[in-house]
């Protein structure tokens, strides 16, 4: 039972001692008024429970408070929280080589860190120390982060400042298959496919060569061609679950790789299992990446970030000190190591999978059913909704409405997300627990949120 402050208190407060921003963002405009997590579910301050369909943007992985990674936490909160970084000890030893029996070689070499932001940061450095070139390319639409260098490489504007950001980033058109000229959605690795076809031949997708093309014509706005690194998250998260043709990658690796460049995978969203199929996002596309950058489901909502890269490019970075306080510290290590065993002895990458393609069957059925649904894709427990206002057209609904529906299915009590470039995807994201008899709860709340929609217009 919740015996604090009341409501008006908190949003008194909020708007005297929080940051502007954060008082802007309340996601719903009859505020969600958290108290209490268990697994999938959330509780607010009057005892009302709520579906958790996004889980804080894909951060808690494996449940919220899971038992296991909770005790893992309490046990080293008893013993030792910090010095990790100038001392030796077990923890971070014992993580990192947990870590890195999850990548594949050559990518066993960690940094850790405390956030995305700080992980994207040190890839862009790295890569650049690596190759000695400077110019990064990354996604239009893409989300790496909110520092002065990450702000930089993000290409989506309610995250962007008119302030000078890192300089030296391009961004790409993103071989989005669904909204993109080309088409090419069949050609994507998602268990739900639209009509947006774009003539293959042969196992050729053409819109991939299309794709492609728009790279080629960026590397040449690069310094003498040249190219530090390549981002990319495997399938966009606040870019509203966006997939690419399956060769995307594959052939964008070869090309950054001519031009000098190292491949990065930023899997922040996609990571530790949530794409089913694999534990990486990248291991879809069937490449292997020289840099992997990763956050959020690392720590199931404790602070926590990860690099991890080959010996060679490593060694580019010991020739001054990198000092990180607390990353890496004894009890995220504990909490990070904890996560790892979650997954495994939980079956979520597998759950993923299963609830996740589910999910998807599910809700394209609604698609079929309904002109302003017009795409349902994703891999494993990372999918997008794409609302549109008809289905030719391709108009995004407008936020408006968006809000509408938004708010209509949380008041049913369901929690889910919303993304892409206008603000049009709804985004599912759980925790990687959940069962088919939610993701059912959830298509049946949706279902009647769209048809509430419809009879108010
Ligand atoms: N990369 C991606 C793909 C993300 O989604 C995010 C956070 N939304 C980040 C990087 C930045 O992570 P953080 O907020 O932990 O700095």
């Amino acid at each position: 039972e919740y015996t604090g402050m009341s409501k008006e208190r908190i949003m008194e407060i909020r708007s005297k001692n929080l940051s502007p921003m954060t008082t802007k963002i309340t996601y719903y405009k009859k505020p969600v008024f958290i108290h209490q997590g268990h697994m999938q579910w959330l509780w607010d301050v009057d005892g009302r429970r709520f579906l958790d369909l996004f889980a804080g943007v894909a951060t808690v992985a494996v449940g919220h408070c899971h038992p296991k990674v909770t005790a893992a936490a309490e046990k080293q909160l008893k013993k030792l929280w910090h010095t990790t970084n100038i001392y030796v000890n077990a923890p971070i030893n014992e993580y990192c080589e947990k870590l890195a029996s999850h990548l594949p070689d050559p990518l066993k070499v960690i940094y850790l860190t405390n956030s995305g932001s700080e992980a994207n940061d040190l890839a862009m450095l790295l890569a650049r120390l690596y190759t000695g070139n400077y110019d990064i390319i990354a996604f239009r639409g893409s989300y790496h982060g909110g520092s002065q260098q990450t702000m930089g490489l993000t290409s989506h504007s309610p995250f962007r400042y008119p302030i000078a950001t890192s300089s030296g980033c391009t961004h790409t058109m993103c071989p989005d298959v669904y909204r993109g000229p080309w088409g090419g959605s069949h050609c994507r690795d998602s268990p739900v496919q639209t009509d947006r076809q774009c003539g293959c031949a042969q196992g050729q997708c053409a819109a991939n060569e299309q794709y492609i093309g728009q790279l080629r014509e960026t590397f040449h706005t690069s310094v003498a061609s040249r190219v530090a690194g390549f981002f990319g998250e495997p399938i966009q998260g606040m870019g509203g679950a966006v997939q690419y043709p399956k060769n995307y990658f594959k052939e964008a690796y070869k090309l950054v790789r001519e031009r000098g460049g190292v491949c990065i995978a930023d899997e922040v969203q996609t990571g530790f299992g949530r794409t089913g199929t694999h534990f990486w996002g990248f291991q879809g596309y069937d490449v292997l990446p020289d840099i992997v950058t990763m956050a959020k489901g690392i720590g199931n909502g404790f602070p926590m970030g990860a690099v991890v890269t080959t010996p060679e490019i490593a060694a580019s970075f010991s020739k001054a000190y990198h000092f990180n306080t607390f990353g890496g510290n004894s009890v995220a290590c504990a909490v990070g190591s904890a996560v790892l065993d979650a997954i495994k002895e939980d079956g979520l990458q597998q759950n993923s999978l299963h609830v996740g393609t589910h999910l998807m069957t599910e809700l394209a059925k609604l698609r079929d059913k309904y002109e302003i649904i017009g795409d349902v894709r994703g891999k494993g427990l990372q999918i997008g909704v794409e609302m549109v206002k008809d289905k030719a057209t391709r108009e995004p609904l407008c936020p408006e409405a968006m809000m509408e529906i938004f708010e209509d299915v949380k008041d049913m009590g369901v929690l889910i997300g919303k993304g892409g470039l206008y603000g049009q995807t709804f985004r599912i994201q759980p925790p990687m627990c959940i069962t088919t008899k939610d993701a059912d709860f959830f298509v049946a709340v949706f279902d009647r949120a769209i048809n509430n929609y419809m009879d108010r217009k």
